[in-house]
C-alpha cells in the first residue's frame, strides 16, 4: 500500500497521518451529525471492541468454570485460566511482533517512528532489549495479575458477595453496559493515567511503561507491578456498579488484549492488496513521545477538556510547548519567590 496517500513522512522517515486525531467523539457535538456518528460507532465497534467481546464469549463458553467450582479457590481452575491467559496474549501479542517486528513485512509503512527498537539497545531496558523487557514483564507479572483480580472477581460472584444481573431479567440496562466497556476502560485509564504521572509514582511506577519511547508490541504491558495492580483493576468497578461476570470478564479482555493496538508503532497493518486494519494508535504514540499529551484515546473527551490533546498537527504542537514553558516558568517563579536561607 502507498502509505503517502494517508500521511507524509519527514526527513527521518517518521511517518504521520495527513488528519488531526479527533479528541472527541462525535456523540458530544451540538447539533449531532449523524453521518459522522455512524462512521464513529463502525470504528468503535470494529474491529476491535467486537474481537474482544468474541475473546470473552469464548472464554465465558469453554474456558470459565462453573458457579459451584469458582465458589472456592483451588488451583486447578485457577491454573487453567492463568495458563489460558498466558497463551491468548502469546499468540495475540506475538502475531503482531512476528509479522511487523521480526519479519518487518511492512518496512516502515505507516511506521510512526522509522527505527526498529532491535535495532536500539538501551541500558534502560532488561538485557538492553525492549522487546525481551517488555515480554518477561508481561508474562511475569502482568497476566499473573491479570488473572489474580479476574479470579478474584469471579469468586465474588459465585459466592454472591457482588451484583449478578441476569440477561433474562435486564437485557436492555446490559447490553448498555456492555457498550459503555470501552468508555469505563477510558475513564478508569485516564484517572489511574494521570495519578501516576505524578512525579513520585512517575519515578517509581510509570517510568517503566515510558521507557518505550518507541513502543513496540510487547510494550502494551511492560509496566511496573503496581500499574498492572490499577490498570486491571477497571475490572472490578463491575462488582460495584450493577453488571454480571460476563461484562467483568469482556472489561478485562478489552484491558489485556485491548492494550495492543495503541502500542504496535503501526497506523495500519497491511492484510494484502488494497486491505489494511486500523490501529487508531497515533494518538497514544503521541503520549509515549511527549509524555504530557493524550492521557487518554479521546472516547471520554477529558484530554480536550483539561487542555492536555494533541492531534499530530502543528498548531497542537505549538500549544504543547507553550504549555511546558508556562510550566517552567511557573516552577522556576516558585523556586525564585522562596525566602533565602
Ligand atoms: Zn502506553
Ligand atoms: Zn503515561
Amino acid at each position: 500500500m502507498d502509505d503517502l496517500k494517508h500521511g507524509t513522512r519527514d526527513k527521518r522517515g517518521n511517518w504521520a497521518p495527513r488528519d488531526p486525531v479527533a479528541g472527541v467523539a462525535p456523540f458530544y457535538a451540538l447539533p449531532p451529525k449523524p453521518m459522522e456518528l455512524l462512521a464513529w460507532l463502525k470504528g468503535y465497534l470494529f474491529p476491535w471492541n467486537l474481537l474482544f467481546f468474541i475473546s470473552a464469549l469464548v472464554y465465558w463458553a469453554w474456558v470459565i468454570p462453573p458457579v459451584a467450582v469458582m465458589q472456592t479457590l483451588a488451583w486447578g481452575w485457577v491454573l487453567k485460566l492463568l495458563a489460558l491467559n498466558a497463551l491468548g496474549i502469546a499468540l495475540f501479542y506475538g502475531a503482531f511482533e512476528l509479522r511487523l517486528y521480526m519479519q518487518r513485512a511492512q518496512h516502515t509503512r505507516f511506521k510512526y517512528n522509522a527505527k526498529f527498537p532491535a535495532d536500539q539497545k538501551s541500558g534502560v531496558f532488561w538485557f538492553n532489549d525492549q522487546q525481551i523487557d517488555g515480554a518477561l514483564r508481561t508474562f511475569l507479572h502482568g497476566v499473573p495479575i491479570w488473572t489474580a483480580l479476574e479470579v478474584g472477581a469471579l469468586w465474588a460472584y459465585a459466592n454472591g458477595y457482588a451484583p449478578w444481573l441476569a440477561w433474562a431479567d435486564h437485557p436492555v440496562w446490559l447490553a448498555l453496559m456492555v457498550f459503555l466497556v470501552p468508555f469505563i476502560q477510558e475513564a478508569h485509564f485516564y484517572c489511574i493515567h494521570r495519578l501516576i504521572h505524578v512525579p513520585f509514582l512517575y519515578k517509581h511506577v510509570h517510568s517503566v511503561h515510558h521507557n518505550s519511547v518507541n513502543p513496540s508490541p510487547w510494550s502494551s504491558l511492560a509496566m511496573h507491578p503496581v500499574e498492572h495492580l490499577l490498570y486491571f483493576g477497571v475490572g472490578l468497578w463491575h462488582l460495584i456498579l450493577p453488571s454480571n461476570p460476563f461484562i467483568m470478564l469482556f472489561q478485562m479482555h478489552r484491558a489485556a488484549f485491548g492494550a495492543i493496538p495503541g502500542h504496535v508503532g503501526f497506523d495500519k497493518m497491511e492484510l494484502g492488496g488494497d486491505r489494511a486494519i486500523d490501529m487508531h494508535a497515533y494518538a497514544h504514540y503521541l503520549h509515549h513521545k511527549y509524555f504530557e499529551v493524550n492521557y487518554g484515546d479521546g472516547i471520554v473527551p477529558f484530554d480536550a477538556l483539561f487542555g492536555t490533546w494533541h492531534d499530530g498537527t502543528k498548531q497542537a504542537d505549538e500549544k504543547m510547548k507553550a504549555r511546558f514553558r508556562d510550566k517552567k516558568a511557573r516552577a522556576n517563579a516558585r523556586k525564585g519567590g522562596m525566602p533565602a536561607e
